[in-house]
C-alpha cells in the first residue's frame, strides 16, 4: 500500500471507498493515520498525534513493538491456522496463563471480537441453565448507559437507545437498570445494598420472575457511557443480588481488562469473583483481533456428559487462531515485564489528581473521575443544574486538542444522544512527559471555551 501520498488526498479516497463508523458524518475530520509508535501516531503528511485514547482504549503496551510482529510472524511459518474444534499450543498456553491471572477457576473459550465474547457469554448462561433443568432462564439483565458491541445480542445488551432504535427488532430477552452514577445520583449510603442502583437490580430480578432471568452482565466501570465509577461496594452488593435470585454475573472486561483500570482486570478492584469474564482489546493491545470468554470451571463442567448434540453448539472459526494466541502472549510477557498493571494505577493516581486540580474551577468542568489510565471528565452547562454542555462546544474541545496533536475521546449517554463526557485511555507505557503534554493541553483547549 502506497503511504507517500498526503493527507488531502488520502481523505478524498477513504471518503470514496471505505465506509467507517464515524463516516458520512465528518469525512473531513478523519485522521488517515500512516505510522505509529509508542504513543504517537503520524497521519500522511507526517503530522503527528498523540493517541490519548490508545486508538480504541485499546493499544494497552503502545505501538510499534516489532517483537509482537514477530511472534506473530514465527507463528504464522510454523502453523498458520488449525481450528479451535480441535486444539493447538498457543491457545493451551494462552489459557492457561489467563486462567492463572484469573485465580485458576476458570476454562477459556476463544472468539475475536469483544461483541462476540459477550455473545458466546449470552450463549453459554442460556445454556447452562438448560444443562442444569432451569429451562425457563433467558433473560439477560444489563445496564443503561453501558455498551457492550454491535451485533444483535451485544447491542440488546447495550443500553444506549440512540445507538439501537435504528435496527430494532434486536434480539430479545434483554433488561436493563439503572447504574450507579456518583456524580449525578445521591449515592451517598453507609450499606452498598441501599443503593437505589442496586435496589433496582434487586426489584427488577423479582418483578420478571427470578425463575426467568440467566445472568446480569456489567463493565466493572462502565467506560463507553461516560466513565462511570462505581460507589465502593456497589458490584458487591449487585453480585449479592444476583446470586439471590440464582442468575449468574458476566464482568465484561473488553476495555477494563489488561490493565487499564490499575489491576490485571477491573473487577479485581472491586472484591468480587465474577461467573464469566469476557474481554478483548488488550489481550493482544489490538494488534491482531482475539478475544476470549473465561468461564468458571463448575459451569463448564454441567455442559459434560451431555449427547454430542448437546455440547456448546457454538463454532468460531478464526476465534483463538495461532497467530493471534502467540502475540498475545508476547503482549502479556511484555505488561508483566513492563510492570505496567502498577504503572496504569500509579500513573493514573497523577494524572486524576492533577486534572482535578487544574479542572475544578473550569465552569464547564462538571466532574473529572477515573481509575488507573481511564479517566472521564463530564461537561456542563451549569454545575448547579448538571445540563450537559452543548455537544458543539464539547466537539470544539475536541478539535482544539487536535489542532495541539493530541486525540481524545468524546463518550457518554449521559442523557441519551449527548455525549459529553471527554475521555482519556492512552497507552499504559505512555512517557511522563507526554501525560504533561495531555494535561496542558487540554487545560488550554478548555480554557479556549470559557
Ligand atoms: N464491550 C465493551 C465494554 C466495549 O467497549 C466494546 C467495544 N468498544 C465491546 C464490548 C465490543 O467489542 P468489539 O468492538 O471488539 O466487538
Amino acid at each position: 500500500v502506497q503511504t507517500s501520498r498526503p493527507h488531502e488526498t488520502l481523505l478524498d479516497q477513504d471518503d470514496k471507498y471505505v465506509w467507517h463508523s464515524m463516516k458520512p458524518y465528518n469525512p473531513k475530520a478523519t485522521i488517515v493515520a500512516t505510522k505509529a509508535e509508542g504513543s504517537w501516531v503520524t497521519d500522511a503528511d507526517g503530522k503527528r498525534y498523540l493517541d490519548a485514547m490508545a486508538g480504541l482504549w485499546c493499544v494497552n503496551v503502545g505501538y510499534g513493538r516489532t517483537e509482537l510482529a514477530e511472534a506473530a510472524y514465527e507463528q504464522l511459518k510454523e502453523m498458520a491456522y488449525f481450528p479451535l474444534s480441535q486444539g493447538h499450543v498457543p491457545a493451551i498456553k494462552l489459557a492457561e496463563q489467563l486462567n492463572e491471572m484469573l485465580g485458576d477457576e476458570y476454562v477459556i473459550f476463544f472468539s475475536n471480537s469483544g461483541s462476540e465474547a459477550n455473545e458466546t457469554a449470552f450463549k453459554i448462561v442460556r445454556q447452562y441453565h438448560q444443562q442444569k433443568g432451569e429451562h425457563n432462564r433467558y433473560k439477560i439483565v444489563s445496564r443503561y448507559r453501558s455498551y457492550h458491541g454491535n451485533s444483535m445480542g451485544a447491542l440488546a445488551a447495550t443500553g444506549q437507545a440512540q445507538r439501537k432504535y435504528k435496527y430494532e427488532p434486536l434480539s430479545p430477552g434483554f433488561i436493563h437498570v439503572s447504574p450507579p452514577d456518583s456524580y449525578r445520583d445521591d449515592t451517598n449510603v453507609s450499606d452498598p445494598r441501599d443503593l437505589a442502583s442496586v435496589k433496582e437490580i434487586d426489584k427488577t430480578m423479582t418483578w420478571e420472575l427470578s425463575e426467568t432471568i440467566a445472568a446480569m452482565i456489567m463493565e466493572p466501570i462502565i467506560t463507553g457511557g461516560g466513565v462511570l465509577v462505581p460507589p465502593d461496594g456497589y458490584m458487591q452488593a449487585a453480585k449479592e443480588v444476583c446470586e439471590k435470585h440464582g442468575a449468574l454475573l458476566i464482568v465484561d472486561e473488553v476495555i477494563c481488562g489488561f490493565g487499564r483500570t490499575g489491576k490485571p482486570f477491573g473487577f479485581m478492584n472491586y472484591g468480587v469473583k465474577p461467573d464469566i469474564i469476557t474481554m478483548a482489546k488488550g489481550i493482544t493491545s489490538a494488534y491482531l483481533p482475539l478475544s476470549a470468554t473465561a468461564v468458571r470451571k463448575d459451569i463448564y463442567e454441567a455442559f459434560k456428559g451431555t449427547e454430542e448434540y448437546d455440547y456448546f453448539r457454538h463454532v468460531n472459526t478464526f476465534g483463538g487462531n495461532p497467530a493471534a494466541c502467540a502475540l498475545a502472549l508476547k503482549n502479556l510477557e511484555i505488561m508483566e515485564k513492563e510492570n505496567l498493571f502498577d504503572r496504569s494505577r500509579d500513573l493514573g493516581e497523577q494524572l486524576l489528581n492533577d486534572l482535578t486540580n487544574l479542572l475544578q474551577d473550569h465552569p464547564y468542568v462538571g466532574n473529572v473521575r477515573g481509575k488507573g489510565l481511564l479517566v472521564g471528565i463530564e461537561l456542563v452547562k451549569d454545575k448547579g443544574t448538571k445540563e450537559p454542555l452543548d455537544v458543539a462546544l464539547v466537539n470544539q474541545v475536541i478539535a482544539n486538542c487536535k489542532q495541539e496533536g493530541i486525540i481524545i475521546g468524546k463518550n457518554g449517554a449521559t442523557v441519551a444522544g449527548y455525549n459529553n463526557v471527554l475521555t482519556l485511555a492512552p497507552p499504559l507505557n505512555i512517557e511522563q512527559k507526554d501525560l504533561h503534554f495531555i494535561v496542558k493541553t487540554l487545560t488550554e483547549s478548555l480554557d479556549k471555551i470559557r
